[in-house]
């Protein structure tokens, strides 16, 4: 179909009940399942690259892979940038095309998080392109020293300072944090679906969550029962492909393989751990 922003997939996701898997790449094999699965699903989908993958994906290039791929697709597409670390970047993807932008500055002051996120939000939506942000501090598992998963709730974003941040920055997503830890999960994280059910209730915007890899199904239900609309997911199905690509090399050891029949079981492997993640977020044929 089209190029969408949040706007016009996330409300409507949060009214019936599911949510929408919000997916990152940082090559295009992933980008191209990750598309291919939401055609099959007939799901609405956001496709979204980070600002830390840009060493591996520069936005250039990587911004004009997803804007074509959404232009082209039959499904409604958010090209998205993914934590944003400062205006310039976000700015230049909404320059570029993209439907939507995350600024974070949630290891900021709250203070300096709404006023600079404010200053996107007006931005962006004079161009009629949504804004993601996030309050609260999720910690992130990447495996330099672990958090402490029992020990976080000092980190979970509160009634009170997300009502704040809605009302004073006009956003159209706001993640927060209620126990999920960015990367892979080392320990059973420990979620407070009663703080998330709280905000969700304080706030009447969509709600988000990161972190969203390795999460079982029952949680990922929860969640969404509790508030969620947009679940962010990638670390798993990035390993989950890897690892088939080397049983797939493997089993080809006595063959030459070429360089795009790799490419082309990665694109399979992403495709089928985006289908089943659409049927367990709801959204197939929500298209
Ligand atoms: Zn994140």
């Amino acid at each position: 179909m089209t190029l969408v922003t949040l706007n016009d997939i996330l409300p409507k996701a949060k009214k019936e009940g599911y949510a929408i898997g919000a997916f990152n790449y940082a090559d295009m094999n992933t980008a191209r399942g990750i598309i291919a699965a939401a055609e099959e699903e007939k799901s609405p989908v956001v496709l979204q690259i980070a600002e830390s993958h840009f060493p591996y994906l520069p936005l250039r290039e990587g911004g004009k892979l997803a804007l074509d791929l959404a232009e082209n697709s039959s499904i409604p597409v958010v090209v998205h940038l993914d934590h944003g670390t400062d205006m310039e970047t976000c700015i230049k993807a909404l320059r570029m095309g993209f439907s939507s932008v995350m600024l974070d500055f949630s290891q900021k002051s709250l203070a300096e998080n709404i006023s600079k996120t404010k200053e996107i939000v007006d931005f962006a939506h004079a161009l009629g392109a949504s804004v993601e942000g996030e309050v609260g501090v999720m910690t992130r598992d990447a495996g330099k020293g672990k958090p402490d998963y029992n020990n976080l709730t000092d980190t979970y974003t509160t009634v009170s300072e997300a009502k704040q941040f809605y009302e004073e920055t006009g956003i159209d997503a706001m993640a927060i944090s209620y126990g999920t830890v960015h990367g892979i999960y080392r320990e059973k994280p420990v979620l407070n679906f009663d703080r998330l059910h709280e905000i969700a209730e304080a706030v009447p915007v969509p709600l988000v969550v990161h972190g969203g890899s390795g999460l079982t199904d029952e949680e990922y239900k929860n969640s969404i029962k509790n508030g969620i609309s947009k679940i962010n997911y990638y670390s798993v199905m990035s390993f989950n492909a890897t690892k088939g690509l080397r049983e797939y090399l493997d089993s080809k050891k006595e063959q030459q393989v070429f360089l795009y029949d790799a490419d082309l079981k990665i694109m399979e492997l992403v495709k089928e751990d985006i289908k089943n993640k659409i049927e367990v977020f709801g959204s197939a044929n929500k298209a």
